[in-house]
């Protein structure tokens, strides 16, 4: 009703003043400071057609491209681009947007009205404009919340903020990566400082046994979801502390844990101070795990309770999602580091050092043990779950120790897979093919199967033409990155000119895009450089390879993986064949997996948790072509996409190595290939059509983030907030 009213209310205020160029610029504001734009192309190509250059310049970033407009000048260019209409509309529906609940969170969320879901995370990756995030565990917690606001999940996000974020990545002259650090100015982000019932800005201060840490709270508002972030930047905060959240997994361990403290504990405090009183807290990650011991300090101050009955009902409202199945991925901490920081928290809560340090090992007793953040998460949650059916198992296995009465199949680690925000990732143009095909709203339907099979009534050819389009924008975007590159470089004007004829859309394109971890292998293509010399060079169908990846700055084998591909890059074998553009981030990858026809992933198995990167692929036509681990493994019915390997794996990593990238060869030369290249008379690759149908059918609703959203709150979200439940899925 409001809504309405509002509505009409507007239609009677004189045109002049709701065209004044100040009301419009005011609206194209309003639009910039919510990241409801983010998600929503339209509302996108409206800040990209008020001055297309510098949109690209500034990382798409609108509230720096707005500032550098006049209310004046920004009505003068909506005239001559006939734009006005467009932002009324947009503005129109944010509002409409803000102010509606979903069907689905109206009838299934039940309790959270009350009381909302907490989500936790150390990185959110929402849009490359917002650089809090490294990679694809931030790229899943921005999925998360954007599902969230969509179906109308109550849920607040909480997460720390970086004002050099992660690092831009460069490479030199022999192909080594050299991080750049770069600050962002608070004011260039839809960022402002949260505030309390009174108004005032919100600090949260930590105590630490030496001394207290300061944080203040800054509000950003993606759709219908507040994500609050911390940071240590502060005037009262000593050098070294204001320097604590500056970066994203930088400094060392005690820069970490301390990360980590004002993160769990100040993430804590700050819901309060803003008299937000959850009814879970969900933790994305180990990172997060200090928090429910604060939550169980307010429970005790508040009821009187005795620790271990804190403790108990703590657990049961709260849900923690395990992410990896590497043992060094897990945080670790000496026992002093831990004292240092969780000492006065400890004080209050009543327990002995010994307690504490307790809760943090698999053997509570053993000294030589290092208190490691999952054991915590573990033993501080009742809703615990890895990221896809395989890592179930593996995490069963891998923290069975902790419940050594139970068999491997009773222990309470369930699964709910990974899956990507639809909207965020699927192309414009695919975008544009759907809606002309599939029912009319059927992206409020994108989490249904059903939805999806009207793909088969799409003709083979549009499909086809659809998908090279896309392809095009992608090898134009590698070529202007490699211009760049190359400039950069100071390469000579000769070599910069043959960029120019650098990759070929009529050739099959294959896609690596990911952190260089040495688990996930980039370099197992050129275990036999030149059997795969000789099948990118086939003249007849010959294939092009684009590799994309930051390795960890500390990561040195990653590094060398890097300046292997690079290395490769420039070998005569594979030139015009292999390239590699710098800087991996959401903004290249959303042009890799929108373009690419096949998208390669070999990791080690079983290492890959899911994996989401694949899942983007299918929205937008691309094929998988991977080792069956992670959401893979799960996905993968032998028509929908390519497989390595017959998921099995050796005890030598060497073997193991061995065996994929004969596999990987074989499916190459046999399968891809000969595929991709057969044409019928009419030109097109009809089996290969038929197979991206098959993928975008089976697969596009299943690994969406509005499935897994809906899987959090009715297997976990519901029951740790004491409502009705829904089994989550474990041993299968
Ligand atoms: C989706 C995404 C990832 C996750 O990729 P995986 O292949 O699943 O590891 C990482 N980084 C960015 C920037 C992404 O958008």
């Amino acid at each position: 009703m409001a809504n309405v009213d509002m509505m009409a209310q507007e239609k009677t205020e004189p045109d002049s003043a709701e065209f004044s160029a100040q009301a419009l610029y005011d609206k194209c504001v309003a639009l910039s400071r919510n990241l409801w734009w983010s998600w929503h192309p339209d509302v996108l190509h409206l800040f990209r057609d008020l001055d297309p250059i510098r949109w690209r310049q500034l990382d798409h970033n609108p509230v720096v491209l707005l500032r550098e407009f006049t209310p004046e000048r920004l009505a003068q260019r909506a005239s001559e681009l006939v734009l006005y209409s467009r932002i009324q509309q947009a503005y129109r529906r944010l509002r409409e947007y803000m102010q509606t609940k979903p069907a689905w969170g109206r009838t299934h969320t039940g309790v959270l009205g009350a009381r909302p879901v907490a989500y936790f995370s150390a990185e959110f990756g929402i849009h490359e404009s917002i650089p809090i995030y490294s990679g694809g565990l931030g790229v899943l917690s921005g999925d998360h919340i954007k599902s969230a606001s969509g179906l109308g999940v109550p849920l607040v996000a909480v997460g720390l903020f970086y004002d050099q974020g992660y690092f831009r990545q460069r490479t030199d002259e022999n192909g080594y990566q050299v991080e750049e650090y770069v600050h962002t100015n608070v004011e260039d982000l839809p960022m402002e400082p949260a505030r309390d019932a009174e108004g005032k800005p919100i600090t949260v201060a930590i105590e630490t046994r030496d001394g207290t840490v300061l944080a203040k709270v800054w509000w950003m508002q993606a759709g219908r979801v507040n994500l609050y972030l911390l940071d240590c930047d502060v005037e009262g905060n000593n050098p070294q502390d204001r320097e604590l959240t500056a970066r994203l997994y930088g400094g060392d361990e005690r820069t970490r844990i301390r990360q980590e403290l004002v993160l769990g504990v100040g993430g804590v405090r700050a819901l309060r101070a803003l008299g937000i009183n959850p009814g879970v807290y969900h933790l994305n990650e180990g990172h997060s795990a200090f928090a429910p011991l604060e939550v169980i300090r307010h429970r005790m101050a508040d009821n009187g309770l005795k620790f271990d009955d804190a403790l108990r009902e703590t657990a049961r409202q709260t849900v923690f999602t395990t992410h990896t199945p590497v043992p060094a991925g897990h945080d670790r901490f000496g026992p002093d580091l831990v004292e240092e920081h969780l000492g006065p928290l400890r004080d209050k809560l009543g327990i002995s050092r010994e307690q504490l340090l307790g809760l943090g090992r698999v053997e509570p007793q053993d000294d030589d043990e290092p208190f490691c953040m999952t054991v915590l998460a573990l033993k501080l949650s009742r809703h615990a779950n890895a990221v896809s059916s395989l890592h179930g198992h593996i995490s069963r296995r891998m923290w069975a120790h902790l419940w050594p009465w139970r068999v491997e199949e009773e222990i309470p680690i369930g699964h709910i897979t990974n899956g990507v925000h639809i909207p965020t990732w699927l192309a414009w143009q695919m975008r544009q093919l759907y809606d002309r095909h599939f029912d009319a709203g059927w992206i409020h339907r994108m989490g249904e199967a059903e939805t999806w099979q009207h793909i088969y009534q799409v003709d083979p050819g549009e499909l086809w033409e659809t998908h090279n389009a896309l392809k095009n924008v992608l090898l134009s975007f590698v070529r202007r990155r490699l211009t760049r590159q190359a400039r950069r470089r100071g390469d000579s004007e000769e070599s910069i000119d043959a960029i120019r004829y650098l990759l070929d859309p009529r050739i099959l394109t294959i896609g690596f895009g990911r952190r260089f971890a040495t688990y996930k292998r980039a370099d197992l293509i050129f275990r036999d450089p030149d059997r795969l010399a000789a099948i990118v060079n086939d003249p007849e169908r010959p294939v092009q390879l684009i590799f994309a990846g930051k390795a960890h700055p500390k990561d040195e084998p990653g590094k060398q993986l890097i300046q292997r591909i690079i290395q490769f890059s420039r070998d005569p074998r594979f030139a015009h064949r292999v390239v590699f553009i710098e800087d991996y981030d959401i903004n290249v990858c959303r042009h890799l997996i929108q373009g690419v026809d096949v998208w390669l992933n070999n990791p080690r198995r079983p290492l890959e948790a899911s994996g989401t990167s694949g899942q983007k692929v299918v929205l937008n036509g691309g094929l998988n072509f991977s080792v069956l681990d992670g959401w893979w493994a799960e996905a993968y019915d032998g028509t929908n996409g390519f497989a390595i390997g017959d998921g099995t794996s050796h005890v030598s990593d060497e073997i193991t190595d061995q065996r994929d990238a004969e596999s990987l060869y074989e499916a190459l030369e046999n399968e891809v290939v000969p595929m991709f290249y057969s044409r019928d008379a009419d030109g097109l690759p009809h089996d290969w059509i038929t197979r991206m149908q098959n993928s975008i059918a089976s697969l596009a609703w299943r690994f969406s983030a509005h499935r897994m959203v809906m899987d959090y709150t009715l297997a976990a979200y519901l029951p740790a907030a004491g409502g009705l439940s829904r089994a989550m899925p474990s041993s299968g």
